[in-house]
């Protein structure tokens, strides 16, 4: 068995692969071959077949099949990052699932994280990003994260605020305001909170505002992408979701020590500020590029690709091994999502991939990248 140990179900990442249905290309142009990817759910399996006889095996926390709906791939993967779980039941399935996971979520104000990586045509975009206007159930995890955000918090009390941003070539454009290039990252020196001062925040009023910012975005992504004679799949996405929710303290009242405090007038109970963000990544594609056909500005984008995806994988290795050192320094990708690297934040990691033999020694490369063969 040259199979891989994936990750603990313990450690501060869980990792996902789903597959892409066949297309209609596929469906004709593979009739013959027998498919090299055999996934075993219930084993949370996956098998890359090698030849009649071998096959590599690789674990993962999640396997999601062709079938599996969007709803399915939005419930185990992304919400247990994004929502609170008060209901019993709820909490009972989402701990079996996760133990280590439950309460730490953006709406008990936890940073969390949710990644898909692949190769182009994998379903990255589709797994995150459709808006689901034409079919609701074709909604992806960055649309149905807002609506269970927003199902959760009154925004009486509760503010959310998005950033939609695209790194391309180690450059951070603006997806909200195209004239905002070159952004800067800034780290806090005392908390150590990353945050963008030159990017756009936009506060969120409903699900249709909100839908109306992500397709504003792309749109603007496919500008940007034609002016810099890219291709959007070399590019990394990141929509940056902060929820800011101000909870009344109720261990406040009955504690004696907070009740005699000379500062607390009266009942007035200050309300606690919960802060919590929501980062989905759409990754670049992580296709190789033969060195002999690429040169000057290809080769380059291919060099900056591969930074930052071998940078994240250092630190997805480094979290799954729940270790105390997360090398968030060599990329703006990683130092991007420093702060949802962090000891109490959620990392959930969605590997897409294709069923053509064609393609299995990327599907290989990939998976082998973003967990560390043991
Ligand atoms: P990527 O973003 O990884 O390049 P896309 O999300 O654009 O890939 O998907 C490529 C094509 O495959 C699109 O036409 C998309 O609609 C289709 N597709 C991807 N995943 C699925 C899926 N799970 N079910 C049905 N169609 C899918
Ligand atoms: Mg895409």
């Amino acid at each position: 068995l040259g199979g891989a140990a994936a990750n603990s179900v313990s450690g501060r990442v869980r990792v996902a692969v789903r597959l892409r249905p066949k297309n209609a290309e596929e469906l004709v142009a593979d009739a013959d071959f027998v498919d090299c990817v055999e996934l075993q759910p219930e084993l949370k399996r996956l098998k890359l077949r090698k030849n009649n006889w071998d096959s590599d095996t690789y674990e993962f926390d999640e396997v999601l099949t062709e079938f599996a709906s969007q709803k399915r791939v939005y419930e185990s993967v992304a919400k247990p990052v994004v929502e609170v779980y008060v209901n019993v039941g709820k909490l009972i399935t989402i701990i079996a699932a996760w133990p280590a996971l439950w309460p730490l979520s953006v709406l008990d104000g936890y940073n969390g994280t949710v990644m898909a990586y692949g190769q182009t045509g994998t379903g990255k975009t589709y797994t995150l990003g459709r808006l689901g206007d034409e079919d609701t159930s074709a909604r992806g995890i960055m649309v149905r994260s807002m609506e269970d955000i927003l199902a959760n918090i009154s925004l009486e009390t509760d503010s959310i605020s998005v950033s939609y941003l695209q790194l391309y070539m180690e450059n951070i454009h603006d997806l909200l305001n195209p004239s905002n290039d070159n952004i800067s990252i800034v780290e806090d020196q005392r908390t150590g909170d990353v945050s963008l001062p030159g990017a756009t925040i936009m506060e969120i009023r409903d699900q249709q505002n909100f839908v109306e910012l992500l397709r504003v975005g792309e749109a603007h992504r496919i500008a940007a992408n034609t002016k810099l004679n890219a291709e959007s799949s070399r590019s990394h996405a990141l929509l940056m979701v902060q929820v800011k929710r101000s909870v009344v303290d109720r261990n406040f009242e009955f504690s004696p020590e907070a009740q005699n405090h000379s500062h607390s007038v009266g009942n007035l109970r200050p309300p606690l500020l919960r802060k919590g963000k929501l980062i989905v990544v759409d990754l670049a594609g992580s296709e190789r590029i033969h060195k002999s056909g690429s040169e000057g500005h290809m080769l380059e984008e291919a060099k900056s690709i591969n930074l930052s995806l071998s940078a994240l994988g250092k630190c997805i290795n480094a979290l799954a091994e729940n270790s105390a050192h997360v090398p968030v320094r060599d990329s703006k990708l990683t130092r991007l999502l420093k702060d949802s690297f962090g000891g109490t934040s959620r990392t959930s990691l969605i590997v897409t991939i294709g069923p053509s033999p064609r393609h299995r020694a990327e599907t290989a490369m990939k998976v082998e990248n973003m967990l560390k063969i043991k």
